[in-house]
């Protein structure tokens, strides 16, 4: 991959606030990028970045102080040159059935979500799903989605998406090497990862060493609401299963609640995703939103089943909640039930997901949202002025 510099993200350099030097922050870096940093500027042999490398992901380190296998000389021209900055926690909420949102402040200032989701084993044994930002805000502008109506703010750098694990993790006090109980990544929270797809790579691959946060591909899916661009790409690489948010089972309902993932036609998306390589024993998930009356009715399920039979597909159905404001209506159990029982008598499977942190706004750009209308309410209240 090229160099840690991502077009329209915010810079991987950050200035030293006393001594206006300017520094690397090392989250940036692939292990390849700070095998040649760590020669370059601190003319230190190609293991000392390992040794970096495991001490910011594996032990979660922010400062070269505790880097106790690393000479004094050394940690002292690290602390000259780098830093490893992290994303802020501004703040977190966690929902009755435990899963917990945070908003996160970047190093600009911009804020992102991500959210940790549990599932408890039959033993009673909790772990944990994440699920991924990678854009501040999104220029896709889909209809049903909060994040979509604050518009584009910038892309995010690979350290900022993968400082969201980070902050996790010691939520969690995971430090765990094997058997973490953070289990999962889901790259399904603010912005469409396929429009970020360099650092989304860059995240994949670094995601992939298992020196450092050791996700293996296998716990990882990347969700797109099909961008044609960057597909085959995502593919060829084989770093992470996909999901697609298709949410309508044609193209005219497509282009009324995703107008703009609609612009690459469904047919078209169907004619890409049927070459899409996919390993035995994997699926492409659908992800579907059911909102009322507008794609809920038996007839929509008639349509969708030939398009998941078209590919290895299994269906995701996600029932809508109707939010204040909110421009959809959730469907009525009668119906949601209807499309599901049609889907799997022609053998697709279809599983309805049910909805967790209703009560924290865990739906993707929520929480920002909602913290927004909070200050933009208290800015205007007379009573804050000064
Ligand atoms: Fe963007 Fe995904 Fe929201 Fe659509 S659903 S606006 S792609 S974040």
């Amino acid at each position: 991959m090229s160099g840690p510099f991502a077009q329209g993200a915010a810079a991987t350099v950050t200035q030293d606030e006393q001594s206006g030097r300017t520094m690397t922050n090392l989250l940036n870096l692939t292990l390849p990028e700070l095998e040649a940093w760590t020669q370059s500027e601190l003319g230190e042999p190609k293991f000392r970045a390992m040794q970096l490398w495991q001490w910011i992901w594996q032990r979660m380190a922010r400062d070269f102080d505790t880097m106790t296998n690393i000479s004094r000389p050394c940690r002292e021209l690290l602390a000259a040159k780098a830093c490893i900055v992290w994303p802020e926690v501004s703040a977190v909420e966690e929902s009755r059935d435990g899963t917990t949102k945070f908003l996160l402040r970047l190093e600009d200032g911009a804020q992102i979500e991500t959210v940790l989701i549990p599932s408890d084993s039959r033993e009673g044994v909790r772990r944990w799903t994440q699920c991924l930002s990678c854009q501040v805000g999104c220029t896709m502008g889909c209809t049903f989605c909060s994040t979509g109506q604050m518009g584009f703010e910038r892309n995010m750098t690979m350290g900022e998406i993968l400082g969201q694990i980070l902050v996790a993790r010691e939520h969690l006090g995971d430090t765990r090497l094997h058997w973490p109980i953070l289990r999962n990544l889901v790259f399904m929270g603010m912005g469409e990862p396929l429009l970020n797809l360099k650092e989304v790579m860059r995240s994949l691959e670094s995601l992939n060493n298992d020196k450092g946060l050791g996700f293996s591909p296998r716990r990882i899916t990347v969700s797109t609401c099909g961008i044609e661009k960057g597909l085959k790409e995502l593919g060829e690489s084989g770093l992470a299963f996909l999901a697609v948010s298709l949410h309508a089972p044609n193209q005219a309902v497509r282009e009324r609640i995703m107008p703009k993932a609609a612009r690459w036609r469904l047919n078209d998306l169907m004619a890409a995703l049927k070459s899409y390589p996919l390993k035995t024993r994997e699926h492409i998930t659908f992800e579907y939103l059911m909102l009322g009356g507008v794609n809920d009715s038996l007839e929509h399920a008639r349509e969708l089943a030939p398009l998941v039979s078209a590919v290895k597909g299994k269906l995701n159905i996600i029932v809508y909640n109707a939010a204040e404001g909110s421009p959809y209506q959730a469907p009525s159990e009668e119906r949601i039930l209807a499309f599901e029982k049609y889907l799997w008598s022609k053998d697709i499977t279809a599983i309805i997901r049910k909805s967790k942190g209703q009560d924290i706004k865990a739906a993707c750009g929520q929480l920002k949202a909602a913290r927004q209308k909070d200050t933009a309410a208290a800015d205007a209240d007379p009573k804050n002025c000064e």
